[in-house]
């Protein structure tokens, strides 16, 4: 498989486990199942007919709209697909048609559903990080089998206790800012940023810090946030992990070929 089939792929992936997402998102905080009932709509029940549950396509054609009630379907759903697909489609152009793709993979659908859960909820539940952490470990040792990268995975592993200490350090000094459950998720930070090196560790870890300071203090300037509400942190875990992984071997390859 060449790269651009690979990226292709994963875009189109990525539209149908951003659907998937969407369930996860809505149903796990609240203690729903994910597999039972089928999807419907959140007002009026109606289950969703294969043709209206199609990613995006269907929320346009219907104008937004339960087909049934008219009950306005919220743009979170389209948004969580097509940001599901563009970030797949940047996480394979960044690996290519390689054995730790779907590793990665796992790993980013975990990110996008576990922040906007954090967004709504202000939690990080167990359910969606710990099978997360599983799949994206088991994901890393088989590509590390497959592929003889056993010194990446094993700094993967110093990424899972790196990140998981400092987090939980700052936690026990600070347990009003900084929750349990981002102690957990740092793990899997640490997991996917430690397998593309240690430098990546450190600057993922520490760039969650500084997108949570910046946007922590942006909020409390534009007053929608007064001082000592606390800011879901997940959401800037993720992104400090995913911007670094996705940014930062991209300038270090390209350091290389200029001093190549
Ligand atoms: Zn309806």
């Amino acid at each position: 498989m060449t790269d651009t089939v690979a990226i292709v792929l994963a875009a189109i992936i990525g539209l149908a486990i951003g659907s998937f997402l969407n369930v996860v998102i809505a149903r796990v905080p609240i203690g729903e199942s994910i597999v039972k009932p089928p999807s419907h709509c959140p007002k009026c029940g109606t289950v969703l007919r294969l043709y209206d549950n199609i990613p995006v396509l269907s929320w346009l054609v219907l104008g937004r709209k339960c087909r049934i009630c008219r009950a306005t379907i919220s743009a979170q759903y389209p948004l969580v697909e097509t940001g599901t697909a563009v970030l797949f489609a940047l996480v394979a152009w960044r690996v290519g048609a390689h054995a730790d793709l779907p590793a990665l993979l796992v790993a980013a659908a975990a990110f996008v559903a576990l922040s906007a859960i954090d967004l709504q909820t202000k939690r990080l539940p167990d359910l969606v990080v710990f099978p997360s952490l599983a799949m994206t470990a088991a994901g890393l040792v088989v590509a590390a089998a497959i592929d003889d990268r056993f010194d990446d995975l094993g700094r993967a592993g110093i990424g899972v206790a790196v990140g998981f200490g400092v987090l939980l350090v700052i936690h026990v000094a600070k347990p009003n800012g900084m929750g349990f459950g981002d102690v957990k998720l740092a793990a899997l930070c640490g997991l996917v940023l430690g397998w593309f090196g240690l430098a990546d560790l450190a600057v993922g870890l520490y760039a969650g810090f500084v997108l949570g300071a910046a946007v922590g203090v942006a909020l409390m300037v534009v007053g929608r946030v007064r001082r000592g509400v606390t800011i879901p942190f997940g959401p800037f875990l993720a992104a400090g992990t995913m911007i670094t992984i996705l940014a930062l071997g991209s300038w270090a390859d390209w350091l290389r070929d200029l001093y190549a």
